[in-house]
């Protein structure tokens, strides 16, 4: 599997005629040999491919590296490069530019001799934006175990209880049926702070006839998953209900409307048209989703100036909202993964408003 996804490499390798590239970006080795640790650095070049760690993850990379060899380096990783550098013939090495500070590279620099740099952009990005099998799985997986969490939860809002104190408890929740972490810091943002999209969890008392919009995601194995409710808090207010009504029709219509070949431009179109069409276009201020995977926010991106298509196995959110300054707010977010028909929504609490 991981090989495969290295053989996707071989024609960067040809279109930028290198003859390797240095990865040092974590998400992007853990996509391409398995390592989950916090240093390292992976080279590849067409035929081979060398994990370089020092003896902290030694053991560690014993264990969870595949189809690479791993090589631990006692003093300077930058002369364990140069050595296989000379060793394989290798000229000319990518880098990836934007996971490389400017003193690192001095260094690469110094210590690289006859080697020449290539800068690279964010080219994994590509690959990384459909996924494969065993990504969905896992996508799926950490997708369900968050939003049995929620559920689990929900009985904990109630009048008198702090946004910090609910996010917590779902935390916690998520810990013990397994998630590694939370996938970002939660927004819990109950009435008139309904009004910020991102409202993290603040020492507000949640009061009765309060909507609050919660969105949350764990992280298992390197997956994040993302997803967004609006409750209420008691019976909610007409204009609450019918914001709503509103945000809810739109994320339905643009889950339907998921499909290979629409352009991501066309699909946040759907929903932002509706809201316009209902007088709340001047509400909607941010994009209708983005790609979720190793990163919380990858690509794709879906918004008016996106310039990307979906297609099978990409992995987005559909989340559009109403944020009324003053009044408060309604996101409504699910996880969806492109099918060959339409799209298979991995995020599982029921969106219809529901009233605690
Ligand atoms: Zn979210
Ligand atoms: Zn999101």
């Amino acid at each position: 599997m991981l090989k495969n996804r290295r053989s996707s490499l071989k024609v960067f390798f040809e279109d930028h005629s290198l003859d390797a590239v240095l990865f040092t970006d974590l998400r992007n080795i853990r996509y391409l040999c398995g390592f989950s640790g916090t240093e390292g650095a992976l080279l590849v070049s067409p035929d081979n491919a060398w994990f370089l760690c020092d003896s902290r993850y030694t053991m560690q990379a014993a264990e969870e590296v595949q189809a690479a060899e791993v090589m631990e380096c006692a003093a300077i990783r930058l002369d364990t490069v140069a050595a296989l550098a000379q060793e394989y013939d290798l000229h000319r090495i990518g880098f990836e530019a934007a996971h490389t500070t400017v003193s690192a590279y001095k260094r690469m620099s110094e210590k690289l001799i006859g080697i020449e740099l290539v800068e690279l952009g964010a080219i994994l990005d590509e690959i990384r934006i459909c996924k494969d099998r065993t990504e969905i799985d896992q996508l799926t997986s950490v997708a369900s175990l968050s939003s049995q969490a929620l559920e689990a939860v929900l009985v904990n809002i109630k009048p008198g209880v702090r946004e910090v104190d609910f996010a917590l408890a779902l935390e916690i929740e998520m810990r013990r049926r397994g998630a590694d972490g939370k996938a970002f810091d939660f927004i819990v943002a109950s009435g008139e702070r309904g009004a910020m999209p991102h409202g993290r969890a603040s020492d507000k008392i949640i009061q009765s006839g309060e909507m609050i919009t919660i969105d949350f995601g764990a992280l298992k194995d390197g997956y994040h998953s993302d997803e967004t409710v609006t409750v209420a808090c008691g019976e909610p207010g007409i204009r609450a209900r019918e914001i709503h009504g509103v945000v809810r029709a739109a994320h339905d219509l643009a889950i339907n409307a998921v499909v290979p070949g629409i352009s991501c431009r066309d699909l946040d179109e759907v929903a932002r048209s509706y809201i316009r069409d209902k007088g709340y276009g001047d509400y909607f201020g941010h994009g209708l989703g983005h790609g979720v995977g190793l990163e919380i926010h990858e690509m794709p991106t879906l918004s008016p100036r996106s310039t990307a298509v979906l297609k099978e196995g990409m992995v987005v959110t559909i989340e559009p909202g109403i944020y009324i300054s003053g009044f408060g707010g309604v996101r409504i977010e699910d996880t969806v993964v492109v099918t060959n028909g339409g799209c298979r929504i991995l995020t599982g609490v029921d969106k219809k408003l529901l009233i605690l």
